[in-house]
């Protein structure tokens, strides 16, 4: 899940933001071992729920697919509860960024869709989005989701002892802006560990050697959440799903990522080579 952030453009405006004294909390290697399994669990999550995304299928059944897995690994889904949220998995379709809530909705070919999932086991945190082109998609449906990939590729390769948060948004808005996407101002990843949404914020933008310093044992979700039109978004009558304000498509992917001396570790990374 993103975390919702209030930020006018024309606070935004007022001043270049400034390096700040480092957010959230150094992990142990014990604790980012735990982690790592929380994560594993949810890679699994997401690696069995890859195989059933097939037209005809409707979300409310991923839903009960994935928490079966989580329970059957031994988690609690991170979702669901969490400030009410009904499901343990967040499938966006389309025009939809974040935070749709599962139901009889039925995938068709052509759509795009954004799976969010969380996993706590132990009492430990992992959060982590992927999004799929369903059946057969148009391009502009399959390079918003490889651009939106690549983007956290970007952001978690920025990831390093000594760097900046800055750092991270710098690069993943660079990689969206190149293709012509936007990056959404509103909605940021996250600090994870004990709770879902921990400090430091984690923006899709930033001006790069900016913001809070990157420690070892900080770990964060970083979520690029791009959209093909404008960065504008609008939070739809059922309080949740989040929507492109111009109805342009909108990809996710997301991991939780330590922060380590040998450089980043991607906790929700996939067993599997494809994914
Ligand atoms: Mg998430
Ligand atoms: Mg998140």
């Amino acid at each position: 899940m993103a975390k919702s952030r209030r930020r006018s453009r024309a606070s935004r405006a007022l001043g270049r933001p400034a390096t700040s004294p480092p957010q959230g909390v150094a992990r142990s290697r014990d604790e980012v071992d735990a982690l790592a399994a929380s994560g594993a669990l949810l890679a699994h999550v997401h690696d069995v729920l890859a195989g059933e995304i097939t037209p005809g299928v409707t979300t409310g059944r991923l839903d009960e697919i994935a928490e079966e897995l989580i329970r059957e690994g031994g988690g609690v889904p991170a979702f669901k509860g969490y400030q009410g949220f009904p499901a343990s998995i967040c499938p966006s379709m389309n025009d939809e960024v974040v935070h749709a809530i599962p139901g009889d909705v039925t995938l068709r070919d052509g759509d795009l869709l954004s799976l969010d999932c969380g996993v706590v086991l132990d009492g430990w945190v992992s959060d982590s989005a992927r999004s799929y082109a369903v059946g057969d998609v148009g391009d502009d449906v399959r390079r918003l989701i490889e651009v939106t990939r690549a983007s956290l590729d970007c952001g978690i390769a920025a990831c390093t002892v000594g760097n900046h948060i800055g750092d991270i948004g710098a690069a993943v808005q660079a990689e969206v802006e190149a293709a012509g996407f936007s990056v959404i101002e509103s909605l940021v990843g996250h600090g994870v560990g004990r709770s879902m949404h921990e400090p430091p914020q984690v923006p899709n933008y930033g001006v790069a050697g900016t913001g809070a310093e990157l420690f070892e044992g900080l770990v964060i979700a970083i979520e690029p959440m791009v959209n093909a039109g404008g960065p504008d978004v609008q939070l739809g009558p059922d309080g949740w799903t989040i929507t492109t304000r111009d109805g342009s498509l909108s990809a996710h992917w997301e991991h939780t990522v330590a922060v380590t001396a040998a450089g980043p570790r991607v906790l929700t990374a996939s067993a599997l080579k494809s994914a």
